[in-house]
C-alpha cells in the first residue's frame, strides 16, 4: 500500500523483514519518478500493484541512491532506464559480472566484496542465485543531475555518507523533502557497522542548506531536517575521544 508523504510524493514503505527499502515515486505532470529499484523482482512488482490500485502511471525512470543489491536487484522487472551516479554505475558493472553460483558467491566473501551477512539475505530472496539479473541504469551523471518531471523538480545529489562511497539523495525542493537513501547510515564493513565522523560531517553539510521539512531514509520512518542534524551531531559528538 502507497503511503502519501507529500501532495506529490508518496513511498512504498520499507519492509524490515523482507528487506525492502522503501520505493519512492514522485508524480510530476508530465513524468514520474521511481525512488530506488528495489531489493528482487517481487518486490518492484508490489510496488506496481500498488501504483496500479491508486490509479497511478507507471513511473518513466529510476533513480538508485546507491548500488547494494536491497535497492538494485528488483530492477530487472522494470522496463525503464535507470539513472544513477557514475559510482553508482562502476559497482553494479562490477557485479553485473559476477556470475552469481553458490561457489562464486564464496569467493565474494572472502575477498571481502561481499559481506557475508548479505549473502544469506540474497539466497533467501533468490534461491536460484544464478538467476540473478543486475541492470545497469542507463543514465549516468557525475556530482549532480536535474529533472523537470511537470511542476516538481527532483535535484539528484551525489552526497558524501558514511555508508558509501556512492550515496545518492533525491530532493524535491517544491516538496520540502529528500528521499535519502542509506546516506544516512554507517557503513558495513567487515560485518561490523562502522562510522565515519567525517563523511558524516560532510553529509551534514551537505543537507543542511536544502530547505526541506523532512528526509525520507530508506529503512526506517521519515525524520524532521532538526531530528535529522541533532541525530548527526551526536554520532560525530560519540566518536570524539
Ligand atoms: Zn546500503
Amino acid at each position: 500500500m502507497l503511503e502519501q508523504l507529500t501532495p506529490r510524493v508518496w513511498h512504498l514503505p520499507f519492509s524490515q523483514e523482507q528487506d525492502r527499502p522503501s520505493l519512492g515515486y514522485i508524480r510530476g505532470e508530465n513524468f514520474s519518478l521511481m525512488v530506488d529499484g528495489g531489493n528482487d523482482p517481487a518486490h518492484v512488482q508490489a510496488y506496481q500493484k500498488a501504483l496500479l490500485s491508486a490509479k497511478f502511471p507507471l513511473p518513466h525512470f529510476a533513480v538508485l541512491t546507491h548500488s547494494h543489491w536491497d535497492h538494485c536487484f528488483g530492477m530487472s522487472a522494470l522496463d525503464i532506464p535507470a539513472i544513477a551516479c557514475a559510482e553508482t554505475y562502476q559497482s553494479l558493472r562490477m557485479v553485473a559480472a559476477w556470475s552469481w553460483t553458490p561457489e562464486e558467491m564464496e569467493k565474494n566473501i572472502r575477498k571481502g566484496a561481499l559481506p557475508s551477512v548479505c549473502a544469506p539475505r540474497i539466497r533467501w530472496h533468490f534461491p536460484e542465485p544464478e538467476q540473478i539479473r543486475v541492470m545497469l541504469p542507463a543514465v549516468i551523471f557525475s556530482g549532480q543531475m536535474t529533472l523537470d518531471l511537470g511542476g516538481c523538480t527532483c535535484h539528484l545529489i551525489h552526497v558524501p555518507s558514511p555508508h558509501s562511497r556512492d550515496s545518492v539523495i533525491v530532493y524535491v525542493p517544491e516538496e520540502r523533502m529528500v528521499f535519502l537513501g542509506d546516506a544516512v547510515y554507517q557503513e558495513l564493513k567487515d560485518d561490523v557497522w562502522t562510522e565515519h565522523p567525517d563523511k558524516l560531517q560532510g553529509l551534514m553539510e551537505a543537507l543542511e542548506p536544502l530547505d526541506f521539512s523532512f528526509g525520507q531514509p530508506a529503512h526506517q520512518k521519515a525524520m524532521s531536517k532538526q531530528d535529522l542534524l541533532t541525530w548527526f551531531q551526536r554520532r560525530i559528538e560519540k566518536t570524539k575521544p
